[in-house]
């Protein structure tokens, strides 16, 4: 869903510490995901939007350096470019590397042409048992990384080496 200010006439007020939301942007942005005011780790209530050098050590990184950033265990998630919005929901350590890992797998499986971007994702929305609008791998939790890897570990396997 599009995230509603994107076509009201009311201008935006952008949340500190960022410098604008921007309409276009959002307009462009099909799953918006809610902006997140608890932890889906660690269940506090202490989330802040912040720039990301309060993450990497002092340093911003990348052309939109915001993140929502859980105080209480230190999960975090990115936002959108020129946007509040998340692109998913709060990951630690361990979900980060989940997802990273399971999302690894899955995108050999268009990259190296054994379906289109869109084929896979339907293919896994189908294989998961989910929506569409929740087959993102930034709203995964690890129970569901896990099971995304290894059924896209299977295809691999069997589908995917016989055609390479
Ligand atoms: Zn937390």
């Amino acid at each position: 869903m599009i995230d509603p200010r994107a076509n009201s006439p009311e201008r935006i007020v952008p949340p500190a510490p960022l410098p604008v939301v921007s309409r276009r942007r959002l307009l462009k942005i099909k799953d918006a995901f809610p902006i997140p005011t608890s932890c889906n780790c660690c269940n506090g209530d202490r989330v802040r939007l912040v720039e990301n050098s309060e993450i990497y050590n002092g340093k911003s990184f990348g052309d939109w350096p915001y993140a929502y950033l859980c105080m209480d265990c230190f999960a975090y998630v990115g936002l959108h470019p020129g946007t509040d919005l998340p692109l998913g929901t709060l990951a630690n350590k361990p979900l980060r590397n989940a997802r990273n890992s399971s999302k690894g797998v899955f995108n050999r499986i268009w990259r190296e042409g054994h379906m289109t971007r869109d084929g896979a994702y339907a293919w896994l929305t189908r294989q998961l048992g989910i929506q569409a609008s929740e087959c993102h791998f930034g709203l995964f939790d690890i129970e569901r990384c896990h099971r995304a890897r290894t059924v896209c570990e299977q295809f691999m396997a069997t589908t995917g080496r016989r055609k390479a």
